[in-house]
């Protein structure tokens, strides 16, 4: 039976402009751009400068304490590292690579002799070096995500639910790719000593559940498909554990607190091509769709590829284009252009045509409750919104403002058309900022108490 979770919304999914559009290659790019910061984490440093040589797979970027390595995507030359416009909004340091189209594969990659004899820490090590981190837009790095949860995790869970309006490359995926999928359920079943992976998937991707399934039954694999109710957002990892464990994750927690770990669909694929051909992460499948685009369209890219590529390869943007997005439209990013590259977490790059626009002048709350009724974590957003707008950060605590997971599902379903998700992300960085004054001011003050204890 189709299982659920608390609150959520039901947008139309728009997913038809893209779902029986099979994954298409995009012609290479003649430059990359590669940003150093594709994770939840420190930026990586740059180990190749202008004039150097890479080839596919080598090692550009290195990391320090949170994070993973970055690799190059195509062969070539560099051509710069400076910092370049990316996804997150500003500049980040970058190398830029001049594509010499010859492909050359790295001496770096190396597949193992026999994947399935690799050890537990073998296979953590594999995922480390190849750069792999939550491909669903998290970011989260792989190997920190297996190494913590061994031994505590009981409960491996693959998120297919893509509940996100447009997004299609998970959908694809289990279409095109179902026995990466499965292979990469194995792999991570050995690694955390479990006796099954769930694959959750909303069940509006009927025929993607009946690809896995085919495949699972093929191999016998340990592994079984949990179709769930569709509802947005279903693909929240603290909703998803909800649904298929019954269990709530505790507010403040991470999905380890009862015992969960979850896994995007492209970031099982990415899991098993590592440890069977010993391949990084340096390409990505980015679903272009929107009214503002001319024809939609399923594309695999190398990382750093200009998006404004992607588009052209779509038929272009209709002249009535008023916004992109990086990203689905309930959490991505708005961009003020198409100039920055694929990187790592981009799962789509959505155009919006002039009539899609919703905003209003003076957007007003009716105290109507909705989005208290929508918000899956059992905040009221009508409250943190005001509290914002008064700079009360005390009041923004205390409402549980961390909790929010930027869903957007309140901000989808209020009438007064409130900028609600932009708010509670100002506010969170609010209650972040005050906290950090807080403790250096607390330093400051154990530091000159001290100097004056040795003055005494
Ligand atoms: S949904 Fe919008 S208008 Fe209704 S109570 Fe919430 S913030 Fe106010
Ligand atoms: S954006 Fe935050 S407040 Fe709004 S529904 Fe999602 S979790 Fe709740």
């Amino acid at each position: 039976m189709a299982k659920a979770f608390f609150g959520g919304v039901h947008p139309n999914d728009r997913k038809a402009a893209t779902n029986e559009k099979a994954i298409e290659q995009l012609a290479p790019p003649a430059q990359v751009v590669i940003p150093m910061s594709m994770h939840f984490g420190a930026p990586c440093t740059p180990l190749v400068q202008k004039g150097d040589h890479v080839k596919i797979g080598q090692k550009i970027g290195e990391f320090k304490g949170l994070g993973a390595p970055i690799h190059a995507s195509v062969s070539g030359t560099v051509a710069a590292v400076e910092p370049r416009p990316y996804s997150m909004g500003g500049k980040i340091t970058s190398v830029v690579i001049d594509n010499d189209f010859l492909d050359e594969i790295s001496e770096e990659v190396q597949a193992p002799a026999d994947p399935d004899a690799l050890s537990v820490e073998e296979m953590v090590e594999i995922v480390k070096n190849a750069g792999i981190v939550g491909m669903g837009g998290a970011t989260f790095p792989t190997h920190v995500k297996i190494s913590g949860g061994i031994g505590q995790v009981k409960t491996v869970i693959i998120n297919g639910a893509e509940c996100e309006p447009y997004i299609t490359g998970d959908h694809r995926a289990m279409l095109e790719r179902p026995e990466e999928i499965i292979g990469g359920c194995c792999y991570l079943a050995k690694m955390f000593g479990v006796e099954k992976v769930i694959i959750g998937v909303e069940d509006n991707k009927q025929n993607g559940i009946d690809a896995l399934n085919k495949v699972i039954a093929e191999q016998k694999a340990p592994v079984v498909v949990q179709p769930l109710r569709c509802r947005y957002p279903q693909g929240g990892e603290k909703q998803l554990c909800q649904a298929i464990t019954g269990k709530q994750v505790p507010p403040g927690g991470l999905p380890s607190a009862i015992g969960c770990a979850v896994f995007n669909i492209n970031t099982t694929c990415a899991i098993y091509r590592a440890i069977t051909t010993g391949m990084p992460v340096v390409r990505k499948v980015v679903t272009v769709s929107g009214s503002g685009v001319v024809e939609p369209k399923n594309l695999e890219c190398p990382i750093g590829t200009p998006v404004s590529l992607l588009f052209d390869a779509c038929g272009g943007l209709k002249d009535t284009t008023f916004k992109l997005i990086a990203g689905g439209p309930m959490m991505g990013m708005a961009q003020y252009s198409a100039d920055i590259p694929v990187a790592k977490g981009t799962g789509a790059m959505l155009a919006f045509a002039e009539d899609e626009d919703k905003t209003v002048e003076n957007p007003t709350c009716i105290r109507c409750g909705r989005c208290v009724e929508a918000c899956p974590m059992h905040l009221e957003p009508l409250y943190l919104y005001l509290y914002e707008q008064k700079n009360l950060i005390e009041e923004l605590e205390a409402a549980h403002i961390m909790d929010c997971i930027e869903c957007g599902a309140c901000a989808y379903i209020c009438p007064g058309r409130l900028h609600l998700t932009h708010t509670f992300k100002v506010g969170k960085q609010k209650v972040k900022d005050a906290a950090a004054k807080k403790k250096a001011a607390e330093a400051a003050a154990k530091a000159a108490a001290e100097a004056e204890k040795k003055e005494a």
